[in-house]
């Protein structure tokens, strides 16, 4: 198990992540293994639970009864549907990353180069993160990808079409048949296809496979599942005040974001706001 009892919890923390998927897993990492001195303490909240390779289901009725919804907030396949768009989202320890499609490409650089990009945020300047995320999230290639049958089907079009087809970097293990670099246990994938409705098999490269238990290896990090932030009204200052969490759905409860601070002498206290609350999840 990943994540930590509710009743295991602080009073205050340093950082309060917000949702478990990339952003915020990746920025828990980025925190513990920071040359911090002290080590800040790190508590991730995400609304999801925690789901094992086993857990995830199989078959269109057990995919509906993994839903989320008002009746279902722990479900973890979400659809949003508005008027112009539909979305679908992974509500559970690891975000996304538990139901997407694995596959993790870099951005061609002519995108950082159209007019629209912000022109602070360069590829030469991202470059270094992509690949250390690559590097963490264990990114290559199929290594039998020309044996697949749909790969092939791919192939012969592409040929029809004068060009050919080339195997992406896809976040999946082939190799490794017990503990990960992160100390979790993996099994080679198989070639099921069950990707994107969550892997059993636990080959998926998923964050719970890697950036939330380097985080929780690191430093002081505790991550709490099926914990939703519900509200966070904003003090003067711009920072969030009195978070109001949802335990599992069902229970609102508060957690106390202040935290009392000495002055260098010891002879006076205040009470102060956690130092960042840190938003990897649209509220
Ligand atoms: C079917 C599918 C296939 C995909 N395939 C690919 C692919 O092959 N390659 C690729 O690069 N991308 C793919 N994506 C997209 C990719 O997974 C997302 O872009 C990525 O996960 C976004 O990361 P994120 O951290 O922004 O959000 P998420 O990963 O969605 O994480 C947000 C987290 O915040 C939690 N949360 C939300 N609100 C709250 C709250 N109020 N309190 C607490 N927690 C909260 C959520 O439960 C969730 O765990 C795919 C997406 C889908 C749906």
């Amino acid at each position: 198990m990943l994540a930590t009892p509710w009743e295991q919890r602080k009073s205050a923390y340093d950082f309060i992540i917000i949702g478990s998927g990339y952003g915020g897993a990746i920025t828990a990492a980025h925190l513990a293994t920071a040359d911090l001195h002290p080590k800040p303490s790190i508590c991730i909240l995400e609304r999801g639970r925690e789901w094992q390779p086993g857990d995830y289901p199989e078959t269109i009725p057990g995919v509906l009864g993994a839903t989320r919804s008002s009746v279902n907030p722990l479900g973890l396949y979400e659809l949003l549907n508005y008027n112009d768009i539909s979305v679908i989202k992974g509500s559970g320890l690891g975000g996304t990353s538990l139901i997407n499609a694995n596959v993790a490409i870099l951005p061609d650089r002519e995108v950082f180069e159209q007019l629209s990009w912000p022109g602070a945020i360069t590829y030469d300047a991202l470059l270094p993160y992509y690949q250390h995320a690559s590097q963490v999230l264990a990114a290559n290639p199929h290594p039998r990808a020309l044996q697949l049958a749909k790969v092939q089907a791919l192939e012969r079009r592409a040929k029809e079409l004068g060009t050919s087809v080339q195997a992406l970097n896809i976040v999946v293990n082939f190799t490794i048949d017990g503990q990960n670099p992160y100390g979790v246990a993996q099994k080679p994938c198989i070639d099921c296809g069950n990707c994107v409705s969550g892997c059993n098999v636990g080959a998926k490269n998923t964050l719970y496979m890697n950036f939330l238990p380097l985080a929780r290896n690191a430093g002081d990090v505790v991550t709490f599942s099926a914990l939703a932030l519900i509200s966070s009204g904003p003090l003067d200052s711009g920072a969030p005040s009195d978070p109001a969490l949802t335990h599992g759905g069902i229970n609102p409860q508060r957690m106390d974001r202040t935290r009392l601070v000495g002055s260098s002498s010891g002879s006076s206290w205040r009470r102060t706001t956690v130092v960042m609350v840190v938003v990897g999840a649209t509220l």
